[in-house]
């Protein structure tokens, strides 16, 4: 892998893929992970590896819902911290919100190591070792979270998420802001605002948004909220990337 020369078409997929494959090893993200990240691919490759302009929309309302939340967090899980953790600190400081280690396949060990991952890149603070919480109606480790973290939060962003645990927050009447390549996953119906886009690109492009946002008087922030319609988002998606694929047969 390390013989890939920079002219390489395929030299940020393929960087990309060593580091998730590194970081496994390191144990800082699950074998799963792989297959996930597997699947983000074969979706990027569909919208054309860029921030389309209906994910630029949604990275805008997710800012804008960030921003005015009272107790904002953004949940992470290995994937997230080893692709975009520097992202997702300085995204954290600009909003200003929470960040916390939730995951699926939860270990002391894993939560530890990227506990210690985000405060080596320079978090304050980062919650989900205490895990005193649950997310009620999910079995198993992954409702686990803390109480003054994802349990408190009003606005969630969720990247990299699965459909039950968005559902499971919903129902705890949080806005869930979900960052997700497969417009047609299960976590893509169920969140409030849908970001079809590689988290890669997503968290800064977010960050961008808070910066243009942040001194926006909060009225006209809950206006712009309250005319997002994430069906018709997820229909023009889809639309685009149908049209793409018209215009290749
Ligand atoms: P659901 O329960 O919502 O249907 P799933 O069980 O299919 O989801 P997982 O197997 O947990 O989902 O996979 C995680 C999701 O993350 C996949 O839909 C994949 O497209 C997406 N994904 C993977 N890598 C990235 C990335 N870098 N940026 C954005 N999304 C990604």
């Amino acid at each position: 892998m390390e013989d890939i020369p920079k002219s390489h078409p395929r030299y940020e997929s393929l960087m990309t893929r060593k580091k998730i494959s590194d970081a496994m090893k390191k144990g800082l993200v699950h074998e799963t992970g792989l297959i996930a990240h597997g699947r983000g691919e074969a979706f990027d490759y569909l919208i054309g590896e860029k921030t389309i302009p209906a994910a630029d929309e949604a990275e805008k309302i997710a800012a804008a819902s960030l921003i005015i939340a009272k107790n904002p967090i953004i949940s992470v899980n290995g994937n997230v911290v080893v692709l975009t953790g520097m992202e997702c600190i300085n995204l954290s400081e600009e909003i200003p919100a929470k960040i916390e280690v939730n995951l699926f396949h939860r270990t002391d060990k894993r939560m530890k190591l990227l506990t210690s991952e985000l405060l080596n890149l320079g978090a304050s603070k980062v919650y989900g070792l205490k895990g005193d919480a649950r997310i009620p109606g999910l079995d198993h480790d992954r409702g686990i979270c803390d109480s003054d973290g994802i349990f408190s939060s009003d606005v969630v962003l969720v990247p990299l998420e699965d459909g039950d645990r968005c559902q499971a927050l919903k129902n705890m009447n949080k806005t869930v802001i979900a960052i997700d390549l497969n417009p047609l996953s299960r976590t893509a119906k169920t969140a409030n605002i849908t970001i079809v886009d590689n988290v890669t690109r997503a968290i800064p492009n977010i960050e961008k948004w808070v910066k243009i946002l942040k001194n926006e008087d909060k009225n006209s922030l809950e206006d712009l909220i309250s005319r997002w319609d994430n069906r018709k988002m997820i229909l023009e998606v889809c639309a685009f990337i149908s049209k793409k694929l018209n215009l290749l047969f």
